[in-house]
């Protein structure tokens, strides 16, 4: 029970890299492979049941019964084997939920070498950046080290450790305070959605543009990356039923853990580009925001280049930060089918042909502006909450996110003029093209229009 003057919580999970020993990582990875063990043994003992004709059991209670008379499992505690429980128990119960509403749901029957262990407060001790995850009775103690620890010790509710990538990771879940911040409730933002914005953000006469351009260049490094990975280990790979070769497990193990750290580098950009929007709109002191959901986008086909696009834009992540980080701000999110809001005029409200660049122009009334700026007017205004004025606005703030990978995208030696040899994966010339030779190739000093339109307008962003 909670005093009725106390703060609203939500509950906010970090990723926390843990620096660990060579030991402590071999004792880490031993309390993994032990719950993959009772993840094994609960799958057995229910096929067993299953084949006697015994009804599986799903419920938290019956397993924990069931765990006292199996052996006792590697280093792991009594705590952290019942999260293991919990972990089958909830997954089991979600699947019989969803097959009553006739969904198409599988109980689970996969096993794994390694699963997550959670410890609950109460099991786990934090003291300063180290941290003591709890061990089967009799053990020496484990403390990790978990560097920048966001949240305060008191607030943490739940540990997870995890194995991902190859790494070891702490998920920090906390119970946070929702802050307070002088907001007006009737001031209403749009926000648009984009790849090469991630967020165009429109309050009355302010603006807020994010470059996607870190994000794009990962994108594109990474994708070029992994192609060559893998057409290089191509004739590495086994033939049916065929145990793969050490150096094809080692090129297996490289593929997930720079498609993990790719992962990470595209979140972290998302949030501190979710980060950037939430400030923007305490400081315009904004109360609701009204975001463009681009849902179904994926569903009709737009060409091989753009289906790659959007399905790597990951957009439901961009939705998802940025509602967390407003419902943290006491911010309220509001989704809107975003649906014709890029082609249409935000002062005649006619439709106009959508425009190719960035540009938007209005035949109608002459309306010019940024596209995007123009889109999250729109979403704004299908919303209806608050008074909307009808221009575009005149302060527009330029933010970036992410990291710009220190390497160049290949297909930019296309543009290089001085006529010097360099060391590239390819050159983006045809092999048979006598007058480039190899990676000889022209050279621009600024930045290049490049595979699609968006590319010069995005320079403003750039300054
Ligand atoms: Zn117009």
């Amino acid at each position: 029970m909670t005093a009725p003057a106390a703060p609203r919580l939500v509950h906010r999970t970090a990723h926390i890299r843990l620096r660990v020993t060579r030991r402590q990582a071999a004792r880490c990875y031993g309390l993994l492979r032990s719950a993959g063990d009772v993840w094994a043994w609960l799958l057995d003992t229910n096929r067993q049941r299953h084949q006697r004709a015994e009804s599986t059991i799903g419920n938290y209670q019956e397993l924990c019964r069931q765990l006292t008379s199996a052996g006792p499992f590697g280093e792991l505690s009594v705590t952290g084997a019942r999260s293991v429980l919990q972990r089958y128990a909830d997954a089991w119960f979600q699947a019989a939920k969803r097959r009553t509403q006739q969904q198409d749901a599988g109980f689970p029957r996969r096993k794994r070498g390694l699963v997550p262990v959670r410890f609950y407060n109460g099991t786990f001790t934090i003291h300063g950046q180290r941290v003591r995850l709890p061990v089967a009775r009799g053990r020496p103690e484990l403390w990790v080290l978990a560097h920048l620890l966001p949240y305060p010790p008191e607030q943490v509710r739940a540990v997870t450790l995890l194995a991902e990538g190859g790494r070891l990771w702490l998920a920090v879940t906390a119970a946070v305070p929702i802050q307070q911040h002088d907001l007006d409730p009737g001031s209403v933002a749009g926000v648009d959605l984009g790849i090469i914005h991630p967020y165009a953000v429109v309050i009355q006469d302010a603006g807020l543009l994010i470059s996607g351009r870190a994000l794009r260049a990962e994108a594109y490094l990474h994708r070029a990356d992994q192609q060559a990975r893998q057409t290089t280990a191509a004739r590495r790979a086994p033939k049916r039923g065929q145990r793969g070769s050490r150096r094809w497990r080692r090129h297996r193990a490289r593929l997930r853990r720079v498609e993990a750290r790719h992962r990470r580098r595209v979140h972290q950009a998302h949030h501190e580009a979710a980060k950037q929007v939430i400030a923007f709109a305490i400081r315009q002191r904004v109360g609701t925001l009204v975001v463009g959901d681009p849902k179904g986008i994926t569903a009709q086909d737009a060409g091989r280049v753009q289906n790659w696009r959007l399905r790597q834009w990951r957009r439901t992540h961009l939705v998802q930060a940025l509602s967390d980080k407003a419902e943290l701000a006491g911010i309220a999110v509001r989704l809107v089918d975003e649906r014709g809001t890029s082609s249409t005029c935000p002062a005649c409200r006619q439709r106009v042909s959508k425009p190719t660049g960035r540009r938007f122009h209005c035949r109608h009334c002459g309306l010019e502006g940024h596209r995007d700026l123009v889109g999250a007017r729109n979403i704004a205004a299908k919303a209806g909450g608050g008074p909307t004025s009808v221009g575009l606005p005149t302060l527009v703030e330029h933010r970036r996110a992410g990291i710009l990978p220190a390497r160049r995208d290949r297909r930019r030696h296309l543009h290089d003029t001085q006529r010097r040899r360099r060391s590239c994966l390819a050159s983006g010339h045809p092999p048979d093209d006598p007058a480039s030779g190899g990676c000889r190739s022209p050279r621009v000093p600024d930045l290049t229009p490049g595979e699609d339109q968006a590319a010069l307008p995005n320079r403003a962003n750039v300054a």
